[in-house]
């Protein structure tokens, strides 16, 4: 089965594609019989015309009777062992999200202007450009990939916009560490721990098999899922008047998980059936239809290294490559460090240690200068097996059952006021599944001679990191504005300086403080009919109340066991 032009699933025995069914097995609990021969069966199984199972004795002494049977329960681990129907479920909607369905829409899309035109926008994550410019025979400045990303999708592909995610994910940091607080302030519902993470990896995962770890994982969209919110809510309303149907959005983004995720019915809008992402195509995806046009990612496009368009919050153009320090996977730690240390507003000092010497598990712990008291902790946590350790660990610490296993080997619990940034990639996005392979001089040089494929070696995975950085230093949680910048070692107890902000940190502020004025205000059928309601935008608590409301709704998502959704089974053909 071929999901893309760079994936393939092959040696599934146990696939159903959509036109079979899954068969429940009835269950059959007849104790051995001793008045028959060697090789009879003690009962036969005969079905009615309504299809229900019935159990016929065959022994002298049961006189032909008949017992009804129970369909048997197939319970999540049953589907989880089987998975054939997840898989083809999940194959149709990946289907839909690949890079022929681009061309295909794109092709079929009428003129600007005329009845059907949808406005096609394309947004990429800062990792995929980061690995794209590090594939190239002579790697570049992920800023200059941007440039020749968007020259190509522009004047190839036909995109009207092309931007980077980075400022939908300054939005989603700022709504995570807003979650942050409403959960230390007791938001019922909300614990703490919290466990941060712009990975439906990660999700997919909790879903699944820990459904009583959703309480703990942060609502707040990704950055994917933001700047949907962004294209078809914001710019499309506010700026280019248009209806989010009339805005055909393409993510590119490091993984297939990306995908699922815009799919999920949250991000559906019904009112308008769309969907705030349309498409979803992965880094390899991407320079496969670079390649299939002739467009060679190598070379330069004119005006590349030109200066950016400045901020502007009265015609707002996206700003290009927020990148805030932290980790390449979004940064999600370090941006509520620094919020927990504005709001403290005393000095304090920030120690960070690797867990056993893992550099995927890395505990943070800010601690008052003086005191020494503990402020706050927090851990960056990549790769399933330290996954599992931390929903262990988070599991036990509130109380709720989720195994046994390594998680008890761990020193220490976790204290309430504690974040977990969670990925389910070892080495976070840079290392995601829809990235392009090493090229062949890194395949030279890897350590990995024993077969393991080149493209997910940590080898190559660091150079995307650097990449994505702009050079050698990773600037680790806690940096940026701290005194002992890029300190990200082992060990280290860095002082705390918040610095005073920059002008363009001033007209970042500006332009997110335009985007919640423009979307508290209604702009089509949707939120004209919640202003109908009594509850508008102009002054009072009900319009406070709705603004609320609007935010979360815009910016914000929920999680849900699968065990209620069944999924696969649920499925409609
Ligand atoms: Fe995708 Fe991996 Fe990043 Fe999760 S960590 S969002 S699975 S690339």
């Amino acid at each position: 089965m071929t999901f893309s032009g760079a994936l393939t699933l092959t040696d599934l025995n146990d696939y159903i594609t959509p036109s079979q069914a899954c068969i429940k097995p009835v269950q059959q609990s007849n104790a051995p019989q001793n008045d028959r021969a060697p090789g009879d069966a003690a009962t036969v199984i005969q079905i009615d015309a309504s299809g229900a199972y019935y159990e016929v004795g065959r022994s002298a002494d049961s006189n032909g009777g008949s017992k009804k049977l129970q369909t048997a329960e197939i319970s999540l681990n049953d589907c989880l062992a089987c998975s054939g129907c997840i898989t083809s479920a999940e194959s149709v909607l990946i289907t839909l999200q690949s890079h022929t369905e681009v061309l295909s829409v794109l092709a079929q899309n009428p003129s600007p202007g005329a009845p059907g035109h949808r406005v096609p926008v394309l947004s990429i994550a800062p990792q995929s450009l980061a690995s794209l410019a590090a594939a190239l025979p002579a790697p570049i400045p992920v800023a200059r990939m941007l440039r020749r990303v968007r020259a190509f999708a522009r004047r190839t592909l036909g995109f009207a916009h092309v931007f980077d995610t980075t400022f939908a994910r300054e939005i989603a940091l700022r709504e995570h560490a807003r979650e942050f607080f409403e959960r230390k302030e007791g938001a019922p519902g909300a614990p703490l721990p919290m466990l941060a993470s712009a990975c439906p990896g990660w999700v997919c995962y909790a879903e699944k098999t820990h459904g009583e770890m959703l309480p703990f994982i942060a609502a707040t969209k990704s950055p994917q899922q933001v700047m949907g919110t962004l294209v078809k809510e914001w710019l499309a309303a506010h700026y280019w008047d248009r209806r989010p149907d009339e805005i055909y959005h393409v993510a590119v983004m490091p993984c297939y998980d990306k995908k699922l995720e815009a799919s999920r019915s949250d991000f559906y809008n019904d009112h308008y059936a769309t969907r705030d992402v349309d498409c979803v195509i992965t880094t390899g995806e991407l320079l496969l239809l670079a390649q299939e046009h002739g467009v060679d990612l190598s070379l330069p496009v004119p005006g590349e290294d030109d200066a950016p368009i400045p901020i502007s919050s009265t015609t707002p153009t996206l700003p290009d490559l927020l990148t805030p320090p932290g980790s390449s996977s979004g940064s999600y730690l370090h941006s509520l460090i620094l919020a927990v240390a504005r709001a403290s507003q005393r000095p304090l000092t920030l120690e960070s240690k690797a867990v056993r010497g893992n550099a995927d598990y890395v505990e943070h712990t800010l601690r008052d200068a003086s005191s020494g008291d503990t402020v706050f902790r927090g851990a960056t946590c990549y790769g399933f097996r330290n996954l599992q350790n931390v929903v262990r660990r988070v599991g036990r610490a509130a109380g709720v059952q989720v195994g046994r296993g390594a998680a008890g080997r761990l020193a220490g619990g976790l204290r309430s006021s504690a974040t977990r940034e969670v990925m389910a990639c070892p080495g976070g996005c840079v290392g995601g599944g829809g990235q392009l392979r090493a090229p062949e001089r890194h395949s030279k040089t890897s350590a990995d001679a024993d077969g393991t494929p080149l493209w997910n070696t940590r080898a190559w995975t660091r150079e995307v990191d650097r990449a994505y950085w702009g050079g050698p230093a990773r600037p680790g949680p806690g940096s940026g504005d701290l005194s002992n910048k890029g300190n990200n070692k082992a060990s280290c107890s860095p002082t705390l300086e918040l610095s005073s902000g920059t002008e363009s940190d001033d007209r970042v502020e500006a332009l997110v403080a335009r985007v919640f004025l423009d979307l508290s205000a209604p702009t089509g059928p949707q939120q004209e009919q919640e202003v109908g309601t009594g509850a508008g935008s102009g002054p009072g608590p009900e319009s406070r109340a709705l603004d609320e409301a609007r935010r979360r709704g815009l910016f914000r998502t929920e999680y849900r066991a699968v065990e209620s959704e069944v999924v696969g089974l649920g499925v409609k053909w």
